[in-house]
């Protein structure tokens, strides 16, 4: 059977899976799909247009009519009804909202549909949730990337930081965490989960350039069992 060109990279967040995952695309020369970023800028949009976080018409209207596009420029990797969201996409409530919009079927099979469009016959790095399950479960490679909930919370602490969220403490990080893994796994629609074929990378102890070196390993090794040319 053939396999998708697809690099599915999975996995919670803070798991340092779309650092490595976008500098994992850029020295092979490969597209990188950030799917993480299209449920930000749906959530963030449906909520600046007052449509209801929740199934039914209003909702399928919006979806049909919100022109969702994504790459068209380094600065401008996601837009809907014309607005860049790039970065705006990344403020700490947007987070929350992502969550829960990325409960609802409609949202969830509208970007199905949306993410296997984009790949058409190039390789690609796909990074989110439920890649190697649901989206693309016939891709060629499939990692699932964890590292502990303290971990993950420390790093997504110092990016907030950074960001200039100054305010926030590490333990309401960590209750964010902790409650974003709970709503990403239990959901009922695709869940976070570890594809059966895919491999466990943890890289709590390990830091960026270890962690994109192993996933190099992972990605020759498993083109070479498939017969793809990288
Ligand atoms: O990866 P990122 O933190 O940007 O994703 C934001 C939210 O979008 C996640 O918390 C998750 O709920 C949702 N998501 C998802 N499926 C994906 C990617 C992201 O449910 N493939």
């Amino acid at each position: 059977m053939s396999k998708a060109h697809v690099i599915a990279i999975d996995g919670p967040s803070g798991s340092g899976k779309s650092t490595v995952a976008k500098q994992l695309a850029f020295e092979l020369g490969l597209l990188y799909i950030d799917t993480g970023s299209m449920f930000r800028g749906l959530a963030y949009s449906t909520d600046a247009n007052n449509i209801a976080m929740e199934s039914g018409p209003q909702l399928i209207e919006f979806l049909n009519t919100c022109n969702l596009e994504y790459g068209k420029s380094k600065d401008e990797l996601i837009s809907i009804k014309g607005k860049n969201l790039t970065h705006i996409i990344r403020e700490h409530h947007v987070s929350k909202l992502a969550s829960i919009i990325s409960q609802l079927p409609e949202v969830r099979n509208y970007l199905l549909d949306f993410q296997r469009n984009l790949v058409v016959k190039n390789l690609c790095v796909m990074e989110g949730r439920d890649i190697g399950t649901v989206v693309f479960p016939d891709a060629f490679c499939k990692i699932f990337i964890t590292a502990s909930v303290d971990i993950r919370a420390n790093r997504r602490l110092k990016q907030l930081k950074e960001q200039g969220n100054e305010d926030v403490t590490l333990e309401q990080v960590i209750a964010d965490v902790k409650k974003r893994d709970d709503s990403d796994i239990n959901r009922t629609v695709a869940p976070l989960k570890q594809a059966d074929d895919a491999l466990l990378l943890d890289t709590s102890d390990l830091n960026l350039d270890q962690i994109l070196e192993k996933l190099k390993t992972i990605v020759s090794d498993k083109a070479l069992q498939t017969g793809i040319n990288l």
